[in-house]
C-alpha cells in the first residue's frame, strides 16, 4: 500500500529544489510507487543568469539518478521556453529531440534530462510527478481499460490512450491542456502510469498517494495462488540444472550472465500456475519495464527455443518500427520454471536483482488485474518500439566496455581477511559477483552490494561446504572461479616433537579441503561460460621449506601436487588450474599486534629489512598476490594451466 511519507514535524524544506528533492526521494522510497530509475519529477524555478537576467528554468530528473537517492545535483535545468515550444511540432525524432534537449541546459555538466522533460515543462504547475505506481499500471492494463479508470477516478483525472513516452506523449498532453481544469488532480496514462502536480511540492505528493490509494482500493482482495509443489530439492543434481541453465543463458546472450533463483511460496505457485503461458505472455505493465524483462518470461529451461522466439518477434517487429536497429541479444531475463521457481538474469548480480524486482510487482499487477476481467497490456510492436527506442539504445551504447569479470561468479575460501579478503575485493572492483567462504561469520559482512555473498562455512565440514555451493548456485547461477585460499599455519615445531592432531588438522584444512571442493566444484566449473579456472594459493615454502614448518609445506606441497594432477584431468573440460605461491604477506592480521616486531627481532632484524628479504628488497601484500590471482583468471593467461607462479620479490633457493 501507498502510504503518505511526507512528516509534518521535519524541518520545513529550505526553498522548492530543497522540497522538490525531499518528495521526489519519498516517491523513491515507495516500491509500491518506484522501481529502479523508474518514474521523473520536476520543479520549475526562476533564476538570475551570469549577466543579471532573469530566467525561467526546468529542473527536472536527469537519467543516472535515482528517485529514492536523487540530490540536488541529479535535477537538470534547462530553460523552458524552447523546451515547451517543441511541443508545438508535429514529428520529433529521438535523436534531434535528444540534441535540443541538450542545447537547452544552462549546466553542460549536468545529466541528460529526463526523456518526459518536455511533459514536464508544459504542464502549468510549479511540481509535476510521474510514476508507474503499481495500482495505476494495474487498472489501466485491464480489459475494461479506460472505462474501468473512469469508473474509478470519475472526473478528478484526464485520462489518456497509450502513446510512446518522449515526444509523442508531451505533444499529446500538449493537445490535453484545455481539458486540464480547476479539479483535476492527475494525468492516468493508459498502459503507463500517472502524473500528478501541483503549486507545491506537498499538493503534488499527497495528489500523488491519494489518487494511488484509490485505485488500490478498487483493487478487490484476491484469494491467493494454492500452495505450490515443492521445488526441485537442493543438492548437487539442483546445482547442475542451474549451472547448466546459466550456461545455455550466457550462450544466447554472447556474454558470461548471473543467473538468481528464487522459489519461495509466491513466486513457485505463479510458476506452476496452469495458465501462466497466458497470465506471462500479456507484455510489462509498463513500458519500460522491457528493458529489464524483455517482452515475456521464458517459460521452462529451452532457451534456444526461447531466443528463436525473440529473433522471430524482432524480425516482425523491426519491418515496423520507428527507426533502422540492431537486435539485442535474444536471452531472457525472466524465466518461470515450475521446478525452480522465478530465475532472472542479467549482466550483474544487480541487474538480475532489478529484473526480479520489477517481475515480483508485475506477478502481482497481472493477477490483480485478472481479478478485475483481465490483463491486457501493450502490443507486441509497441512493446518493441520501447525496447527499441533509440533513446533507450544510447544508454546501453554508453555503457562502454564491460569490467573483466562482468558476469563471472567467484568463490573464494579464507576470505575473512589477508589474501582471501583481498582477492574477494579486487575480484568486486573487476565487475565480479564473488561468493568468500570462512570460519568466521562477519564475513557475511565484509563487502556491501548485491554482488557480494560472504557465507560463514567450515570448509572440512561436507554439509556446510554443499550448503555453500548451494547458495551460491541459487544467488549467482554457478561458478566460473574457484580460489583455494583457506589454510592454517600452526605455530613452528620440530618434526621431533611432531603434535599428530595438529599434523592432521593442518592436513585437513589445508588439503583434504581443497580435494572435496574440488571434486564438488567440478560439475559447476565444467559449465562456466568462459572456461572454468582454478587459483591455488600455494606458499613459497613449497620450493624453499623452513625448518619447524613441516605441516604447513608438507600441505602447501601436497596441495599443489592435487593442483597439478587437477590440471591435467580437467584441461578435457577447458578448466585452467594454476598455483601461485606466495612469500610472506606481512600486511595480514596474523603480523599485527607485535607479531611481526617480534619475528623480525628473532632473526636480528629491522622490520624493514625482515619484510624486504628477497632478492628485489620489495614487500609482498595481500594486494600484490590479488593482482596475480585476477590476472590468471583473465586473458593473459587463457592458454596457461598446471603452471606455478612465484609472487615473492625473487627468492635464490627458488630460482
Ligand atoms: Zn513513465
Amino acid at each position: 500500500m501507498a502510504l503518505n511519507r511526507w512528516d509534518p514535524a521535519a524541518p520545513a524544506p529550505a526553498d522548492d529544489l530543497d522540497a522538490r528533492v525531499l518528495t521526489s526521494r519519498l516517491l523513491g522510497q515507495d516500491p509500491s510507487l518506484v522501481l529502479h530509475g523508474g518514474g521523473n519529477t520536476s520543479v520549475k524555478v526562476t533564476r538570475t543568469s551570469i549577466v543579471g537576467a532573469e530566467e525561467r528554468l526546468l529542473l527536472v530528473k536527469g537519467s543516472g539518478w535515482d528517485l529514492a537517492s536523487i540530490e540536488a545535483a541529479g535535477f537538470t535545468p534547462l530553460r523552458i521556453e524552447p523546451l515547451v515550444a517543441l511541443a508545438t511540432l508535429d514529428r520529433l525524432s529521438d535523436v534531434e529531440m535528444a540534441r535540443q534537449l541538450a542545447s537547452y541546459r544552462t549546466d553542460p555538466a549536468a545529466p541528460s534530462p529526463s526523456v518526459e522533460a518536455i511533459l514536464h515543462g508544459l504542464l502549468p504547475f510549479t511540481f509535476v510527478d510521474h510514476t508507474h505506481a503499481d495500482a495505476v499500471v494495474t487498472l489501466t492494463n485491464t480489459a475494461g481499460g479506460a472505462g474501468l479508470v473512469r469508473e474509478v477516478y470519475g472526473a478528478s483525472v484526464l485520462v489518456l490512450p497509450y502513446v510512446m513516452p518522449g515526444f509523442d506523449l508531451a505533444r499529446l498532453v500538449a493537445r490535453s491542456l484545455p481539458s486540464i481544469g480547476p479539479d483535476t488532480r492527475g494525468i492516468v496514462l493508459m498502459n503507463h502510469g500517472i502524473v500528478t502536480f501541483g503549486d507545491t511540492a506537498r499538493e503534488s505528493y499527497d495528489r500523488m498517494i491519494d489518487l494511488v490509494s484509490v485505485a488500490e482500493a478498487a483493487i478487490a482482495p484476491r484469494e491467493p495462488l494454492p500452495a505450490p509443489a515443492p521445488p526441485l530439492p537442493r543438492g548437487p543434481s539442483r546445482r547442475a540444472a542451474i549451472a547448466g541453465l546459466r550456461a545455455d543463458v550466457s550462450r544466447a546472450a554472447g556474454a558470461p550472465m548471473i543467473v538468481s533463483v528464487h522459489d519461495d511460496d509466491a513466486v513457485l505457485a505463479f510458476a506452476q500456475h496452469p495458465k501462466v503461458a497466458d497470465l506471462s505472455g500479456g507484455g510489462p505493465a509498463t513500458p519500460d519495464h522491457v528493458i529489464r524483462t524483455k517482452p515475456a518470461p521464458m517459460l521452462g529451461r529451452d532457451v534456444a527455443a526461447f531466443a528463436a522466439g525473440y529473433t522471430a518477434y524482432f524480425d516482425r517487429c523491426a519491418a515496423g518500427g520507428r527507426a533502422e536497429v540492431t537486435m539485442l541479444d535474444p536471452a531472457p531475463r525472466v524465466i518461470l520454471d515450475p521446478e525452480l521457481g522465478l530465475v532472472t538474469a542479467g549482466r550483474s548480480a544487480a541487474d538480475a536483482a532489478a529484473a526480479e524486482d520489477i517481475y515480483r510487482h508485475t506477478i502481482e499487477i497481472v493477477l490483480n488485474a485478472e481479478a478485475l476481467g483481465g490483463y491486457r497490456a501493450l502490443s507486441e510492436q509497441e512493446i518493441f518500439d520501447v525496447e527499441y527506442w533509440d533513446l533507450e539504445q544510447a544508454k546501453l551504447r554508453r555503457a562502454g566496455r564491460p569490467a573483466p569479470l562482468a558476469g563471472q561468479v567467484a568463490l573464494v575460501t579464507g576470505a575473512a581477511g589477508g589474501i582471501g579478503r583481498a582477492i574477494a575485493g579486487r575480484f568486486l572492483a573487476a565487475g565480479g559477483a564473488v561468493a568468500g567462504l570462512d570460519l568466521d561469520p562477519a564475513v557475511a559482512g565484509a563487502f556491501d552490494g548485491a554482488s557480494w555473498l560472504g557465507l560463514g562455512c567450515d570448509v572440512t565440514d561436507a554439509g556446510q561446504v554443499g550448503a555453500a555451493l548451494d547458495a551460491v548456485t541459487d544467488t549467482f547461477g554457478g561458478l566460473d572461479i574457484l580460489v583455494l585460499n583457506a589454510g592454517i599455519f600452526p605455530a613452528a615445531a620440530p618434526v621431533a616433537e611432531l603434535d599428530s592432531e595438529l599434523w592432521r588438522r593442518v592436513m585437513r584444512v589445508n588439503l583434504d579441503a581443497a580435494a572435496d571442493l574440488l571434486r564438488e566444484a567440478h560439475p559447476l566449473l565444467r559449465q562456466a561460460p568462459g572456461g572454468g579456472r582454478v587459483v591455488v594459493i600455494g606458499s613459497k615454502n613449497v620450493a624453499a621449506p623452513g625448518p619447524g614448518a613441516a605441516a604447513y609445506s608438507a600441505s602447501k606441497a601436497a596441495l599443489t601436487q592435487l593442483a597439478r594432477v587437477t590440471a591435467l584431468e580437467w584441461a578435457a573440460d577447458g578448466i585452467r588450474v594454476n598455483v601461485v605461491h606466495p612469500d610472506a604477506v606481512f600486511d595480514t592480521g596474523i603480523w599485527a599486534g607485535g607479531v611481526l616486531e617480534a619475528r623480525a627481532a628473532h632473526y636480528g632484524l629491522s622490520v624493514e629489512d625482515y619484510t624486504t628479504r628477497n632478492l628485489l628488497h620489495t614487500q609482498i601484500t595481500s594486494a600484490d598476490v590479488a593482482e596475480l590471482a585476477l590476472a590468471l583468471t583473465g586473458p593473459a593467461f587463457a592458454k596457461t594451466t598446471g603452471a606455478q607462479i612465484p609472487i615473492d620479490g625473487g627468492n635464490d633457493r627458488v630460482i
